[in-house]
């Protein structure tokens, strides 16, 4: 009887989600950048290895190489546009249990998001950092965030067409928005966020090698087991509560990251 009772709930509510989707009372958003060859890919400081650009070799487009079919060999680096960060891929969540992208558990690809509009912010400053004092006062005008949620810094950064432009590169490292260093241990330790998302190439801000902690939104989400999803794009679509996000990434044996389709729905 329970059993039943439970199922035939669960079915109304996928039935009502499926009518909405269909209806138009929900809309599906797409946060993703356009897999193409200039799509940004993170560049780390010389010394270290680099991540390969995305690249499209034709295999065969209905002609003498494949008279049926038209499809592509594909390369680039598992953080090539936008992307899912599994803990694995940083130093600090190395040993932790299912961290990569082929055991995080599915469930969590699925996360209610927090959207904190810093746009003004970082249209007059490309080293922005957002703090805990913006937090609180995001918190006093739409409420607390809740457990288990992706925390997204919007910043209309993704509108920069031109990617020099979205880059910003300078002698000392790049120069874009993203967290203070205090506000992620503060995210994960009093509002249990499931991981930070933003518009720029990477989670942490430009200039966060110098930083105390370096890359302390890898370092700190990562290590704590919580994932990022850096350049994502259409963030002004979303209201500051209320979307959930679909955020699966390839299943990679041991993979660090994916390139990811990232979805949204939102109630309109
Ligand atoms: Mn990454």
């Amino acid at each position: 009887m329970a059993d039943s009772q439970s199922k035939e709930a669960s079915g109304g509510v996928l039935t009502g989600l499926m009518s909405g989707i269909v209806g138009g009372g929900i809309k599906v958003v797409d946060l993703t950048m356009t897999l193409q060859p200039d799509v940004p890919t993170i560049v780390m400081p010389p010394e270290f290895g680099q991540s390969w650009p995305f690249r499209m070799e034709e295999i065969s487009k209905y002609d003498h190489r494949g008279p049926f079919c038209y499809w592509n060999n594909l390369s680039c680096g598992e953080h090539t546009g936008t992307h899912f960060d599994a803990p694995i891929h940083w130093v600090s969540g190395k040993d932790l249990p299912e961290n990569a992208t082929d055991t995080i558990p599915v469930e969590k690809f699925l996360a209610h998001a927090c959207v904190v509009d810093c746009s003004d912010a970082a249209a007059n400053d490309p080293d922005y950092l957002l703090t805990i004092e913006n937090i609180e006062e995001w918190e006093a005008a739409h409420g607390k965030i809740p457990a288990r949620s992706w925390l997204l810094m919007r910043t209309d950064w993704s509108r920069k067409a031109d990617p020099v432009a979205y880059m910003n590169m300078a002698d000392d490292g790049a120069h874009t928005p993203g967290p203070h260093e205090d506000l992620i241990p503060w995210l994960i330790e009093e509002r249990d966020v499931i991981g930070f998302g933003c518009e720029a190439v990477g989670t942490d801000a430009g200039q966060a090698q110098h930083f105390n902690i370096p890359y302390p939104c890898h370092y700190h989400m990562h290590g704590n087991n919580r994932f990022g999803l850096p350049a994502l794009t259409n963030l002004d679509a979303l209201p500051p509560q209320g979307a959930i996000l679909i955020t699966p990434p390839l299943k990679i044996r041991q993979g660090s990251g994916s390139p990811t389709r990232v979805l949204a729905l939102v109630e309109q």
